[in-house]
């Protein structure tokens, strides 16, 4: 599925639309955050929106997620399926962790799927906006960010288990999309 027109998206984001939950991420310009349309913070003025039509674009193009409605929660990558079998075949071995180790994964990953891999990098820009190494490194993101939510995990464990292969490297990451150490999401997290 390609991104509807933006008026369409404006709409769907003004009714906080469910139906284009998984579909359909607004990345706000003055802000930096991207959200799902249903997201409960006051609509963004049209002019600073841009459309996405998965979490890994709109983080491929610079945004970072919002805390409010989590984008990572919405349904996965919808977008994709019933589009591509070879995307959505791409997609489990990520998920997997083939994209885990080094550089050289992208080129195993078409290997392993009989396609080549510039037409592999086509097809991701085409039904995910965003290439396999950014949407690896989305979901790596993702999960730790899950990890420190939900568990008690020291950084070294969820930098770890998300497939990063140093706290160092999460850190970076982290880092980048978050513009701050992994740590403060947990210190921030009221009380329950
Ligand atoms: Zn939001």
């Amino acid at each position: 599925m390609e991104v509807p027109e933006r008026a369409i998206c404006y709409r769907a984001l003004q009714a906080r639309d469910p139906r284009f939950d998984g579909l359909l991420f607004v990345g706000v310009t003055s802000t930096g955050v991207y959200c799902r349309p249903i997201c409960p913070a006051r609509t963004p003025q049209f002019q600073y929106c841009l459309f996405f039509g998965s979490a890994a674009a709109a983080q491929a193009a610079g945004f970072r997620p919002c805390l409010r409605c989590r984008p990572e929660t919405a349904p996965d990558l919808a977008s994709w399926r019933g589009t591509s079998n070879t995307v959505s075949r791409a997609l489990a071995l990520i998920a997997e962790g083939v994209l885990d180790c080094d550089g050289s994964g992208v080129a195993q990953l078409s290997e392993r799927l009989g396609v080549g891999e510039r037409h592999l990098r086509r097809l991701f820009l085409k039904h995910l906006g965003a290439s396999p190494i950014a949407v690896a490194q989305t979901r790596r993101v993702l999960f730790a960010k899950q990890l420190i939510h939900e568990t008690r995990m020291s950084m070294t464990e969820v930098a770890l288990a998300a497939g990063f292969g140093s706290l160092r490297r999460f850190n970076e990451v982290f880092h980048d999309l978050f513009h701050r150490p992994p740590s403060t999401l947990r210190r921030d997290r009221a009380p329950d």
